[in-house]
């Protein structure tokens, strides 16, 4: 690429935020480069594949809640690598006093789950009858209130700390789980806002988390972003770390101006270079997003800088399967704080998909560290490997040692939503609104999956799109 070449738009990161939205914004014939730091795209979807395992160093699977994944899919051509986890997936467990307990999936088996007692079951009759809160709760003052303590403790902390590793009482409740928040706002109550709620989904062709299904691909979850990026060809630049961006300030469409007022430097091979854009698409972490953007806005740079996020520690750990008294049938199981253990949970990889283990093994992703336990997640691999399967050994009833292993450490794996973050992402609106051209997207925004990422990625590429069209017919 030579230098100073101008495009409509640069889109800084080539994860599944900056691809998704480079995808799209291509198919609508617009010149779009992504450029990324790193030397394969997929940022945190990360996959490796040795000694016959493959093993998932960032997301192991992802729910499809949004049609904008089956579309994606479809115009990558990735339909025959889709795949959809293990029906016995469905099963997920919880550890109580050392053992595991299924979480109830349907009525029956909730009345007769040892994981609540009666009183906590009972307890759930109040909660249509349980007025609004009247200032912004975290999780657990919001299920708390609303569910009592029982199920604060056996099935939202370890829940809170599956999805954002942190703990209930760390993050909002309507930032982090603005489904949730909205039921009460709207409907007054969480029963039932989950009847109303369902039938406006319908409309919506969306589907809530607890009932949209996992999936994953044949090689593995990198392989979805290592697609978009194929599709994009020689406008994906890897290993081009962008360094800073200027705004000439020409931002009004005019006959002596091109409206490219954005000047995109990064280093590629040692060498700085520089791109001219109408649009600019940040799809970094937050605290990348304020480094580059400080000396365009110094108060959003710090609202940036301001998002903390958790570290975890992945281990994979490969078993011989007679060592393994459990069958690890269900997609793994997850702690609750209270239990006083050291680690946040486990998934049963090679249960889920096939192809995740050779003949005769198993293998499993164990999770460490998080907002709970955050010294966990930066010990060295061997104390990982070790913690990881003394934690196993009971639960699971394993016998022998791992045969296989592979720890990555995320020392900011998770945006957290903490209280106060909607403000936050005002902020980042706000901006925005300030600075046309500009726009950021990634996980730390609009929500952390997956899907969410996708839903951000579709929603900024349309923004942009539109903002381009003052370009056309000139
Ligand atoms: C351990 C772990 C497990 C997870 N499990 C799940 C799960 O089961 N299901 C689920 O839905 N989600 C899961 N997630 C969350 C999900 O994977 C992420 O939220 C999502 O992949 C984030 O994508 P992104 O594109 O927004 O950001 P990222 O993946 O962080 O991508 C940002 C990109 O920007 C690049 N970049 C940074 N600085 C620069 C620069 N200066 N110049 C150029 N490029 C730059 C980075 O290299 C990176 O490629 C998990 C996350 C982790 C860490």
């Amino acid at each position: 690429m030579p230098a100073s070449e101008q495009v409509d738009v640069v889109v800084i990161g080539a994860g599944i935020s900056g691809l998704a939205a480079a995808h799209w914004l291509s198919r609508k014939g617009i010149d779009v480069r992504v450029l990324e730091k790193e030397s394969e795209p997929g940022g945190t979807m990360k996959t490796v594949r040795e000694e016959g395992y493959l093993v998932e160093l960032g997301p192991n699977s992802a729910l499809e809640t949004t049609p904008l994944i089956s579309q994606l899919v479809s115009e990558t051509g990735l339909q025959q690598d889709f795949l959809y986890a293990n029906p016995a997936g469905r099963n997920r467990y919880i550890v109580k006093h050392g053992k595991l307990h299924a979480l109830p999936l349907s009525p029956l088996s909730f009345l007769t789950t040892p994981l609540f007692s009666a009183s906590a079951k009972l307890r759930l009759l109040r909660e249509p009858f349980i007025e609004r809160a009247t200032h912004e709760e975290s999780i657990a003052e919001f299920v708390r209130r609303r569910l009592g303590e029982e199920f604060l403790t056996y099935a939202i902390d370890p829940f809170v700390a599956g999805i954002y590793a942190a703990r209930p009482d760390m993050l909002s409740v309507r930032s982090a789980f603005p489904k949730l928040f909205a039921l009460e706002e709207r409907y007054g109550g969480l029963l039932r806002g989950m009847v109303m709620g369902r039938r406006e989904r319908k409309t919506r062709f969306e589907r809530s988390k607890d009932r949209a299904k996992t999936f994953s691909f044949r090689n593995g979850m990198q392989s979805f972003p290592k697609r978009i990026a194929d599709g994009l060809g020689r406008n994906v630049l890897l290993s081009a770390r962008v360094t800073g961006i200027r705004d000439s300030g020409r931002n009004e469409v005019s006959e002596e101006s091109d409206g490219a007022r954005f000047l995109v430097e990064y280093l590629h091979a040692d060498r700085s270079a520089e791109l001219r854009a109408r649009t600019v698409i940040l799809a970094t972490p937050a605290r990348i997003a304020a480094s580059l953007l400080k000396a365009l806005s110094s108060p959003l740079a710090r609202t940036l800088e301001s998002v903390t996020y958790s570290p975890v520690a992945s281990v994979f750990l490969g078993y011989n399967r007679e060592d393994v008294g459990h069958a690890l049938t269900g997609f793994g199981f997850l702690v609750p704080s209270v239990e006083q253990r050291r680690i946040l949970g486990c998934l049963w990889s090679s249960s889920l998909f096939p192809g995740r283990a050779p003949e005769g093994r198993v293998g499993m992703t164990v999770f460490i560290g998080g907002g709970r336990q955050p010294e966990l997640a930066a010990l060295h691999n061997d104390k990982l490997v070790d913690l990881a399967a003394s934690e196993l050994k009971n639960i699971v009833q394993i016998r022998g040692k791992p045969v296989y292993w592979k720890c990555t450490s995320w020392p900011q794996a998770i945006p957290q939503y903490e209280l106060g973050y909607d403000e936050k992402m005002q902020a980042v609106t706000d901006f925005e609104g300030e600075s046309p051209g500009i726009f950021l997207c990634s996980n730390y925004r609009g929500g952390i999956s997956v899907g969410d990422c996708i839903m951000s990625a579709a929603a900024v590429a349309q923004r942009a799109e539109e903002y381009l069209r003052r370009f056309q017919d000139r």
